[in-house]
């Protein structure tokens, strides 16, 4: 059992999960203090114009303790146990360790 970051996330990347998480698994597709500051500077819609409109974080699968403590802290409710995961983001599982692949 892993956790995994799913579609709300889309667009949001406010980063709450990356600072409760002990292991520091969580990751984006840039530099998080990048996209912090493109987000705090022009929004949501900074963030999509500049990674596009599917930004989101990704956990690493081979980093993550299950510790849970990410999961409350999302505004979204992105985040879910593997298990749980909602049948129209059951695909999120992979494409959350395919991120941490292609690294
Ligand atoms: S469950 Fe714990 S270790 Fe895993 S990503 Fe969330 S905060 Fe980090
Ligand atoms: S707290 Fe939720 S919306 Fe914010 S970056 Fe983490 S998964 Fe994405």
């Amino acid at each position: 059992m892993i956790y995994v970051i799913a579609d709300p996330c889309h667009g949001v990347c406010d980063t709450a999960c990356v600072d409760v998480c002990p292991v520091d698994c969580i990751h984006g597709p840039a530099p998080l203090p990048e996209i912090r500051e493109t987000r705090e500077q022009g929004g949501e819609s900074a963030l999509k114009a500049k990674y596009g409109d599917k930004i989101q974080l990704y956990i690493d699968p081979e980093e993550c303790i299950s510790c849970g403590a990410c999961e409350p802290e999302c505004p979204v409710d992105a985040i879910f146990e593997d298990e749980e995961l909602p049948e129209k983001w059951a695909g999120s599982a992979q494409l959350n360790a395919d991120f941490f692949k292609k690294k």
